[in-house]
């Protein structure tokens, strides 16, 4: 599980999030929403430890993580600029997180098939970054976040630089490759369509706090309140 009790976070005098307490059972995949600077990117930060709680606790597990370094957690991050290794090839770029933790090479190849299958980059394995569309190298750094199954997997508007057609499918993919490997997932968006077909529960954030928490269908028909309502497309 991922739990945060009443996570704050101040830059200087501004309160980027404050109140902010859920918590994520195994397996389950939350979206958190919300306008730009409501403080999404700051809890999947604070969750990958690249960003430090002002007060409040996060827990992954039963381990507490406040004071717990990014590289030691077991938390993969996928951002919307995504960078891959540009020497290695596909399938050594999905590789890599494996290769570091040393898993048997075997297994790595059958990983490596098994994401690339996922993600429909079977073709594209021995191809470098740079022979790759923006959208296919979006995919492999996917890939590689996910392959070596991290207890936590974290995204950040990672499909908001690819074309409509281009984020259903992938879109479509990240769920499948979800359900077969179910790790618990925090994923941010602005787009309410990925919100309300990929999420167990929806996170609705507004200026630093909390709004709703929900099921989708429960949101857009049970809106807490206006912004909630406005924000998901449901307005009274
Ligand atoms: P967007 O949808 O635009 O990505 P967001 O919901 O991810 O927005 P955050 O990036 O979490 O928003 O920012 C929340 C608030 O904290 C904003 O007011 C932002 O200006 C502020 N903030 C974030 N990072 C810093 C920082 N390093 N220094 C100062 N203020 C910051
Ligand atoms: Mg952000």
């Amino acid at each position: 599980k991922v739990r945060l009790e009443e996570i704050k976070r101040r830059f200087n005098n501004v309160t980027a999030i404050e109140d902010i307490s859920f918590e994520i059972p195994d397996g389950e995949f939350w979206v958190l929403v919300g306008p730009s600077g409501c403080g999404k990117s700051t809890i999947l930060r604070t969750i990958a430890g690249l960003e430090t709680a002002t007060s409040g606790k996060l827990f992954i597990g039963d381990r507490l993580m406040n004071n717990i370094p990014a590289r030691q957690r077991d938390v993969a991050m996928v951002f919307q600029n995504y960078a891959l290794y540009p020497h290695m090839t596909v399938a050594e770029n999905i590789a890599f997180g494996l290769q570091m933790r040393k898993v048997d090479a075997k297994l790595i190849q059958e990983r490596v098939a098994t994401v690339a299958r996922s993600l429909s980059l079977e073709h594209l394995l021995d191809r470098k970054p740079k022979q790759l569309s923006g959208g296919q190298q979006q995919r492999v750094a996917l890939g590689r976040a996910i392959a070596r199954e991290p207890q936590v997997f974290l995204l950040d508007e990672p499909l908001s630089n690819l074309d409509a057609q281009l984020r259903d499918d992938t879109r479509a993919e990240l769920k499948q490759l979800h359900q077969e490997l179910g790790i618990t997932t925090v994923y941010v968006t602005h787009d309410q369509v990925e919100a309300m077909t990929l999420a167990d529960k929806i996170v609705v954030l507004n200026r630093g706090r909390i709004q709703q928490i929900g099921e989708p269908q429960s949101i857009y028909a049970f809106p807490a309140n206006q912004m909630v309502a406005t924000f998901l497309g449901n307005p009274p």
